[in-house]
This record gives C-alpha cells, structure tokens and sequence, in this order.
C-alpha cells in the first residue's frame, strides 16, 4: 500500500495508507485498527486510515516535549522564516493541496483554492511573530526601578479539527502556535486527514526542525489520551458543539487552557429596504457554498415584514438552477456530502421539516449525478414557512438546505436570533444605516456582517462565535492566538548600588 504523499491525487487505483507524523517523520503506530476514507463523490473507500492509540499520541508528545527547549528558545525571527519558507511551499503547491481536498472532503476545486488561500493568509499573519510578541516596558516605577512585560510559549499544545476545512481549520491553530515558541501535536478528522501529512511534510521542507510539528491519526480513543495527557499544555478544538462542550469540559478538568469552537445556525436578516436582488445571490453562496458544509454558512434566511413571498420567489429557482457535481468538474457549484451517514441524517431533517409543516420548495433529497450514481449527494433545498420550534430551525443541518422564517419587524428577528443556542456569525442586509448599526449592537452572535453574507474574519482579526458556539476565552487565529499560546510574564528589576536601608516590612509607597 502506498502512502498519500507518494501517490499522485489522481490515480485511484490504488488504496493508500494515512499514518501519523512523529518526530519528522510517517510513522505507523502500534495500531491495528484502521478505518476507510472515502472518495465521497465516487463513494467507494480510497485509502485506509491507521487510528492511533494512547502510546502513538505519548510518542508524539514525547517528540514534541523533546523539541520544545530548543524551538522556544530560537529567536522569533528565524522562527518567522521558517514560515516564510512554509508559506512559499503552500504558494507555489496549493493547486495539490487543493486537490487532495476535493478528493477526500468532496467541496470543489476552486472552493478548495479558496480554502487553502484563507490558510494562507494566517501564515503571513504569523511570519509578524517579532512585532506580535513585543512585551511593554516601563522605565523608573520606583526610583531605580523598571518592570516589563512579555510574552513566553505554553509548551507542548494540540489541535482537534474537523472534517470541513482540512487544511485551513489546522492552519488556525498552528502556525501561530509555532511562531509564539510551542510545539505541536494535530489530531485531525479522521474523515479527510491527507492534508496534514502533507502540510507536515512540507513544514519539514521548510527547515522545521523533527518533532515540532506532529500529527497523530485517530478517534476518540486519542482525543481522551490527549484530554489527559499531562505534558499538554492547552487545547484547540474546532467541530460540533456536543463535542466541544465535552472537549472544553475535559481539558479543563485536567487544568489545561482550551478553546473550544463548536457549531453554528447562522441567520440573515432581509430588511423590506434591502436590495433583494443581491440579498438572494447572497444568500445562495452563503447557504449552497461547500454543499452547506461551513460553520459559517447561512442556513436561516429571516424575512422581515412582507418580504418573505418576494424572497422566496427570488430564491427557488436560483437554488433549483445549482449545479451539483463532482468536484474537478467544469462548472461545478456543490460537491457531495461527506459521508453516507451525514447525506441520509440531513435527508432525514428535511422530511422531519415537512412532517412538522415547513413548505418544501425545493427538495434536494434523491439527488442523482450521472457517472457518481453512488457519491454522497444532496442537492440544494429550501424550507419555507419554517418556525422556531421545528427541529430544522432547532438543528445545525450541515447540508445545503436553506430555511425561511418569517418576522414582521427587525425587533422579532433580534429576539428570534438572541434566543437561538448558537451565535456563530449572522448577516443583515439593508440600505439603512441606523438599523445596520443598532442590529450590529444588540446581537448575541459574535461575527457581524452588515449587506455582507459570511462575515469571517481576515487573519488579523481574530475568529469565534459566542453562546454554544465557543467554549473558552479566546477566539481563534489574530491577536486572541497569541494570548491564547502564551503566558504573560511580568518582570521588575533594579540594581543595588549597594545602599541598602535594611529590610522593609510594610508594603512599599511608590513616590
Ligand atoms: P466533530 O465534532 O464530529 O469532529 C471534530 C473532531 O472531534 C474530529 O477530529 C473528531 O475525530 C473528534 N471527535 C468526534 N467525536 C468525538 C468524541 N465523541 N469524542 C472526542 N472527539 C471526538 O465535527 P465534524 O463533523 O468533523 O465537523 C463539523 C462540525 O464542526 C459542525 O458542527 C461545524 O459547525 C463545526 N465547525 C465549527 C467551526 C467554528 O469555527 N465554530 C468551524 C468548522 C466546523
């Protein structure tokens, strides 16, 4: 069996291994369990995934601790250039990184591009890693006295990441834990893991020096192992809220720093002033783009006042119209699922939606692509007259289903959307300033677009939602990164000059 970083991503007559990365290098563990990717378009396995086990994950972090004096210890310049080197790597190969996406997670070639581009763009932001760290000084505190601040590396941290955004979800997380001094163990999904081995490889090729970067394989079994490690200093985790819930709670419990990015049921607010035209070109790529498959993706449209009939019209042969294909294919707008059993859970949703009343207007179940008979489709839907206590509103889909709620006026759209579980992003679209401004203040959603769809941050902004979105204190990628793979360190100093009053007993009056 061939490795995923020997094979060429476009034979697939062959079944490839996925193993881990410890130390420098493919490793295969002490595992004997392994589990089939799949090709999700053809729907028939591609390669085997060897699943780690507690003594793999020990392996890496051992690497990883061995690493760490070292790495911290270099200066955050040469630490830059090294990623530097890494982000001309993914330049120059992003077009095969980006086909080992469609390959394995399904989303199209040029979504896959833009995903690795958005990867990207957190590198560049971590290559700033000597302006980034910059402490503060303050000079004569007291007389002869100074005291400053910096910043210093965790130690050993992990990342947990999910199946839809195999190379940029990583990408949040890394590179600045990198840059700040840590060393680091991924634990990626185990649906499309080949971008990791890769980006992996690629770190090395930059000059990383063996076993500051390592990546385990696995399930469960490795997440609890790395739960409880005790040399791990803190966790990132990026996937679906019952588990981030879990995972925040865990770590915590064994005193380490987590951040826990969890799921998501984002709205947009169509205002009766709204350009409606661009309001549902909008909402197509925001709700269809990645078959649905985004945290970020806008899966409830709300209609406010009588825009709902209007809206609706606008949408349902916009969204009967998209193209749904294999990824590589010209002119493909949705891929497949990522599994069979996410296809039939969403296909299950919408007929839930039905039973409970909502109006299927376009109904995407059944979904066929000549030449992918078998690959995990689900074509575009939308739910009109869909109410808040249906369990399609309830429930993050992720899939490519579109619900409309409607609401006579901007203050029931506030309060549906305050009420929500999730407070991932959200979007409003009018042509009015005031409303525009006071929407942005009172919602509970932590990323904001006004007349923009899918509001994610660029890298120097920081990333995360509020409610049961996120779990911890800080955001993900931007400034919040280097907080959060940092402990601050407070320093005072000053030099005798040998005129000691003798010992002080009372707390010291500055002046
Ligand atoms: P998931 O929660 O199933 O898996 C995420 C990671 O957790 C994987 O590495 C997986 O191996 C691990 N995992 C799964 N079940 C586990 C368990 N019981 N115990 C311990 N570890 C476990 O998520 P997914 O299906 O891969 O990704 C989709 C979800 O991720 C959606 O809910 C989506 O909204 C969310 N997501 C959120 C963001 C964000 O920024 N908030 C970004 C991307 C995806």
């Amino acid at each position: 069996m061939s490795s995923v970083l020997t094979q060429s991503v476009k034979s697939a007559t062959q079944l490839y291994e996925v193993a881990h990365w410890i130390g420098g290098r493919v490793e295969r563990g002490t595992s004997s369990r392994t589990q089939d990717i799949y090709n999700p378009a053809l729907g028939v396995p591609q390669g085997k995934l060897i699943l780690g086990t507690e003594t793999d994950l020990d392996n890496a972090v051992s690497a990883a601790a061995a690493a760490f004096p070292a790495w911290a210890q270099t200066p955050p310049l040469t630490r830059a250039r090294v990623l530097f080197r890494f982000l001309e790597i993914c330049q120059a190969r992003k077009k095969e990184m980006a086909e080992l996406l469609t390959r394995e997670h399904g989303k199209t070639l040029p979504d896959a591009l833009g995903e690795v581009a958005r990867g990207l763009e957190i590198i560049e932001f971590a290559t700033g890693i000597p302006q980034l760290l910059k402490g503060e000084f303050t000079d004569q505190i007291a007389k002869g006295m100074d005291a400053w601040s910096m910043r210093q590396p965790l130690g050993v941290v992990a990342g947990i990441t999910p199946f839809n955004f195999p190379a940029m979800v990583p990408m949040w997380m890394y590179p600045l834990a990198l840059a700040c001094g840590n060393t680091f163990v991924l634990k990626p999904s185990e649906r499309d893991p080949s971008a990791s081995l890769l980006s992996a490889q690629w770190l090395k090729e930059a000059g990383l020096p063996d076993g500051v970067f390592n990546v385990v394989q696995g399930d469960k079994a490795v997440v609890d192992a790395l739960l409880a490690h005790p040399t791990i200093q803190a966790v990132s985790f990026v996937g679906s809220t019952h588990v981030a819930e879990y995972i925040y709670r865990t770590g915590s419990a064994h005193g380490k720093r987590v951040q826990a990015l969890g799921g998501a049921k984002n709205h947009m607010v169509v205002m009766p002033d709204a350009d409606l035209d661009s309001a549902a070109d909008a909402l197509i790529g925001a709700a269809y783009g990645s078959a649905g498959e985004r945290c970020m993706a806008i899966s409830v449209a709300v209609a406010v006042g009588d825009v709902g009939d209007k809206l609706a019209q606008a949408l349902a042969p916009k969204v009967a119209a998209l193209k749904v294909n294999e990824g590589h294919q010209d002119g493909a707008e949705m891929g497949p699922i990522i599994t069979a059993e996410s296809k039939a859970r969403i296909e299950g949703l919408i007929g839930k939606g039905e039973q409970q009343g909502a109006k299927v207007v376009v109904d995407g179940r059944n979904c066929k692509v000549p030449g992918y008979e078998n690959g995990f489709f689900v074509g575009g839907t939308l739910l009109d007259h869909v109410k808040p206590d249906m369990v399609v509103y309830k429930e993050e889909i992720f899939g490519p289903v579109l619900c409309l709620v409607r609401v006579p006026d901007i203050a029931a759209a506030v309060q549906l959307i305050n009420s929500h579980e999730y407070g991932n992003g959200v979007a409003v679209y009018t042509r009015d300033g005031g409303t525009a401004r006071e929407f942005a203040r009172n919602i509970q959603v932590g990323m904001v677009g006004v007349n923009v769809p899918l509001p994610v941050p660029m890298a120097f902004n920081s990333f995360g939602g509020w409610k049961r979105s996120l779990f911890g204190d800080h955001h993900a990628y931007g400034p919040e990164a280097v907080r959060f793979y940092t402990r601050h360190k407070a320093v005072m100093q000053r030099w005798p000059e040998g005129n000691s009053k003798g010992p002080e007993f009372a707390f010291p009056q500055n002046g």
